[in-house]
């Protein structure tokens, strides 16, 4: 559990927003503010400066925010502050993506509820057994904080019903639907009255011109909501440009190395110019002990869609890819971009730049130009309108390629088998496994299911999912590796 001191760490001023910041100007019950004042937030945050007020106001909201941000407490109070304590029904439903993250927004609720008489808050999440819940629910809960494997799951057998929820909460909204959770959410979403109020929470942000995913989820299950999107995170949003110059071929390979040496991105793409050129770039980086896929349009669509499920895991580090394959690739967390040759065309050079850097995170973009193409860097400099000088190339500390952070299981079952992220995550996490955080992306395809899991623990993971059955029944399993 992340504990926050004020006293160390004062929120960071925003100079955009309301300039009360004391949670005294918003309308919440008594019991609530003096709580607040005895858990000693006496300033809001940022994201709660600007969620709260249209949340109490009963608007829909979208909220960019990462852990840490106080978001937490900005639905939470948002959830308490609406409550009918006289009515037992289920009036808030938190959804979030791991029992661990469930287990934490319990606690900061019933914390946050504590100056309230009698609030009941239950988490429902996979990997628990499933009868002690049953009783639970039995004695009624005003606020439920589960996964929704579990919850689609109560739904279902009819131990829980949302007819009465008036907020539903999807906190790390991107995460989920980044472990595959779309349709399960939807199934829940499908349950819950269109009267409600509904609150996203995600660490990322769909662009506007991005389409399914986050955005879709914007579209079809918010009414017109309020976007809150922190100001210093735009900022923040820098792209450090580098250009170094290579004499040859050869030299262009080596500084190529060196460069991913000294940044180590945990996610970059290498740019080349051709198709031929992808392949023997990604072989040679592979032989030089890296872990780099080539993405170009000679892939057949099952090999691309592989390459693309290992990459955005995070169980390949490099993606090394034309323009043309790279076109679509929405993968929010780019760290390095590489320009094995400067772009011919300006405008892609710039869009292929702008890859890094998303999401409020820096990113940063280092360009290899031979004597023979400087003269597009000449023009770039007339673009830009700045100078575009080439630098001495660094030096790495380490001379060692460094490892991707996660490893892919392959399972042989998928939709058709009636498998769902939440089992395999379940099965996963379950008694002895491993923690939700050690898992990462989880894609269920119609046939078969891939899942990322943190390198250090993928044996252990192989031997749970090969131990425990899967829907009752034992799907092989295999580690896959490009
Ligand atoms: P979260 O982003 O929800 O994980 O919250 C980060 C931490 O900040 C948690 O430990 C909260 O208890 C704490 N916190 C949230 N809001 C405030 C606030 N307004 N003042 C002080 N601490 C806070």
């Amino acid at each position: 559990m992340l504990v926050f001191s004020m006293a160390a760490h004062p929120w960071p001023k925003q100079g955009n927003i309301v300039s009360d910041s004391s949670f005294s100007s918003l309308a919440l019950p008594k019991a609530l503010l003096s709580n607040l004042a005895s858990l000693g937030y006496h300033e809001m945050s940022p994201v709660q400066a600007q969620s709260l007020p249209p949340m109490l106001s009963g608007r829909d909201v979208l909220a960019q925010a990462k852990t840490g941000s106080g978001k937490t407490a900005a639905f939470g109070l948002a959830l308490l502050a609406k409550l009918k304590i006289e009515s037992f029904a289920v009036q808030g439903l938190v959804l979030c993506p791991t029992r661990e993250l469930a287990d934490q927004v319990a606690e900061e609720l019933r914390r946050l509820a504590r100056g309230m008489a009698n609030v009941k808050i239950l988490t429902l999440c996979g990997g628990a057994p499933f009868g002690p819940q049953l009783g639970s629910l039995e004695h009624g809960a005003h606020i439920v904080v589960g996964t929704p494997g579990r919850i689609d799951e109560h739904l279902r057998k009819g131990s829980l019903s949302l007819e009465a929820l008036a907020m539903l909460v999807l906190d790390e909204a991107d995460r989920m639907l980044d472990m595959g959770f779309q349709a399960t959410l939807d199934a829940i979403i499908a349950e819950t009255p269109t009267t409600r109020q509904t609150l996203l929470f995600s660490a990322t942000f769909p662009d506007e011109s991005s389409s399914g995913g986050l955005a879709e989820m914007n579209r079809g299950v918010m009414c017109d909501p309020v976007i809150v999107k922190i100001a210093e995170l735009h900022d923040a949003r820098t792209i450090r440009q580098h250009f170094y110059s290579v004499a040859n071929e050869e030299a262009r390979f080596d500084a190529l190395c060196q460069l991913l040496l000294v940044h180590r991105p945990a996610t970059s793409v290498v740019f080349c110019n051709t198709k031929r050129e992808t392949q023997a770039v990604a072989e040679q980086l592979t032989e030089a002990g890296f872990s780099a896929v080539a993405l170009n349009g000679d892939l057949e669509q099952k090999d691309r869609d592989r390459i693309l499920i290992l990459f955005a895991n995070q169980s390949a580090s490099i993606l090394v890819a034309t323009d043309v394959a790279a076109r679509g690739l929405d993968i929010a967390q780019l760290d390095a971009v590489f320009n094995y040759q400067i772009a011919r065309e300006l405008d892609v050079h710039v869009h292929r730049v702008g890859r890094t850097g998303r999401a409020g995170a820096s990113g940063i973009a280092c360009t290899l130009v031979t004597p023979k193409e400087s003269y597009r860097l000449e023009r770039l400099e007339g673009l830009l309108e700045q100078a575009v000088k080439t630098e001495p190339l660094p030096k790495p500390q380490h001379s060692v390629p460094f490892e991707p952070l996660m490893a892919t299981l392959q399972l042989a079952g998928g939709k058709k088998d009636k498998l769902r992220p939440g089992d395999i995550l379940g099965a996963l996490t379950g008694e002895g496994g491993l923690r939700g955080e050690q898992v990462g992306k989880i894609k269920v395809l119609a046939r078969s299911a891939y899942v990322a899991v943190e390198r250090s623990v993928i044996q252990q993971a192989q031997a749970k999912l090969e131990r425990d059955k899967l829907k009752g029944r034992a799907f092989r399993v295999r580690r896959i590796r490009y």
